[in-house]
């Protein structure tokens, strides 16, 4: 997608050989525009899947996947990842490793907002060891859905996310493929 790697070459700050900061559209500041295009894209790639919610986890995921979920006409629901007092009924639940963050968080769901006969579309930010995805993956699971696919915004291909997903058995498809971030610059993939 044209407009997001521009932005990811002229906006995003590599942090080391395996960490982009996208904190000025994405992460912290967000550009409206660009999410909607985003959204767009997704829309252009799984207008045909059947899709019935979009799912993310909070905090990052949540504008590219309302934008999609807007786009798609569809619903919009976030994991959280604090068990809130709000909640009543026990939730699904699962355990998910933060690549960046180096900490493992329980991600909980509401069983009201995710049914059986639903089709998903998971959304996230980024894609780095896939364990985001996985762990929503495993939340419709257990609420015996589908997923229908995985969209990304920002995949590190040289990390093994996309591997990871592929094996569980997950179709990805990524708006923007960084193919390396050594010596301090991004070389996207070519597509
Ligand atoms: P994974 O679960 O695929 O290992 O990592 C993806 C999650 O970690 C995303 O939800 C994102 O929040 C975070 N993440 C992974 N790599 C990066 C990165 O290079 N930059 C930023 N900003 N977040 C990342």
């Amino acid at each position: 997608m044209d407009a997001l790697e521009h932005k990811v070459r002229t906006d995003g700050l590599v942090i080391s050989e395996k960490i982009l900061k996208v904190d000025g559209f994405l992460n912290h500041q967000l550009d409206p525009r660009l999410m909607f295009q985003i959204g767009e894209a997704f829309y252009q790639q799984f207008q045909n899947a059947g899709i019935t919610r979009i799912l993310t986890v909070e905090a990052s995921g949540i504008a590219p996947a309302l934008m999609t979920a807007w786009h798609l006409e569809v619903p919009c629901i976030f994991a959280k990842k604090k068990q809130p007092n709000t909640l009543t009924d026990s939730g699904y639940q699962t355990e998910v490793h933060s690549f960046t963050k180096g900490k493992t968080n329980t991600i909980t769901l509401s069983r009201e907002f995710l049914q059986a006969d639903d089709q998903v579309l998971i959304i996230d930010d980024f894609l780095a060891h896939g364990h985001a995805a996985l762990g929503l993956n495993r939340l419709v699971e257990q609420a015996g859905a589908t997923t229908a696919g995985v969209g990304i915004v920002i995949e590190k291909s040289f990390q093994n996310g996309r591997q990871n997903l592929k094996q569980a058995g997950l179709a990805v498809h990524s708006l923007c493929r960084i193919a390396s971030l050594a010596k301090n610059q991004v070389t996207l993939l070519d597509n």
